[in-house]
């Protein structure tokens, strides 16, 4: 579970057309990696697959069930933003345990589901401090957690590691993936990074103003982009 359908999705803040006519078909388990110029829709559209916002037209389909009018917290989504948002005052536990206790879970489930995810992130030994005790990487591994904690069959990521220095971002990567083979949930990544994108999608979609120039595996992008564009953004030597 955790297939996502994209059928013409129009956005348009006042006069200005955002999104214009985006299609696209995730499989359940696909890494999906969407690059495209600042400015060209990708936060917008992530937006309105988690919910945050409303299309102006189109469809989005999870697991082939119309979900426009079904609220965020009821898609089965989870988002993890460049930001990490943690709340200063809490702890890494209750940080990550905070939508599940807001959900009405039992406290012995939430300390269980945060004993796994604090463990495939390597965060056991620092669920009982405050964010400010932690590192870059640390932080966004914790707002990771506080998405896995919620077992969502679709991870969206929005430039999650653009905040963290090199290195960290390696390691942060490294993790995602695999995290992604561990969970085998469908994962949505926007992101900047050309490196980023070659080595962790099943999928890269490349957007441009709104539209969808080309989708395909990256070596597929690599090979044979269909446009100048395509072949500059990806790098291929033509
Ligand atoms: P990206 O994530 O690809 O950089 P965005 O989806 O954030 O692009 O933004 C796409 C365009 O939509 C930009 O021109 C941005 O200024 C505009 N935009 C995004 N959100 C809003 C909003 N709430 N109101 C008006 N314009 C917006
Ligand atoms: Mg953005």
């Amino acid at each position: 579970m955790g297939s996502l359908k994209i059928q013409n999705i129009r956005k348009s803040f006042g006069h200005v057309d955002v999104l214009k006519g985006i299609d696209l078909e995730v499989k359940d388990g696909e890494f999906v990696i969407f690059v495209g110029p600042s400015g060209c829709g990708k936060s917008t559209l992530l937006r309105i697959i988690a919910g945050l916002e409303e299309a102006t037209s189109g469809e989005i389909l999870i697991d082939g069930k119309k979900v426009n009018n079904t609220p965020p917290a009821k898609r089965g989504i989870a988002m993890v933003f460049q930001t990490y948002a943690l709340y200063p005052h809490l702890s890494v536990r209750d940080n990550m345990g905070l939508g599940l206790k807001q959900a009405g879970k039992p406290a012995e489930e939430i300390k269980e589901r945060t004993k796994i995810a604090s463990a495939m992130l390597s965060l056991d030994d620092y669920l009982e401090r405050r964010p400010a005790e932690l590192s870059g990487g640390q932080r966004q591994r914790v707002a990771i957690g506080r998405a896995i904690v919620r077992e969502p069959q679709l991870f969206l990521f929005d430039e999650p590691l653009s905040n963290l220095d090199a290195a960290l971002r390696v390691n942060t990567r490294l993790e995602i993936a695999r995290l992604h083979r561990q969970l085998k949930a469908t994962m949505i990544y926007v992101t900047h990074d050309q490196v980023e994108a070659m080595t962790l999608a099943d999928k890269i979609v490349v957007m441009n103003k709104g539209r969808i120039e080309q989708v395909g595996s990256p070596m597929e992008l690599y090979n044979s982009p269909q446009t100048l564009f395509v072949a500059g953004f990806i790098g291929s030597p033509q």
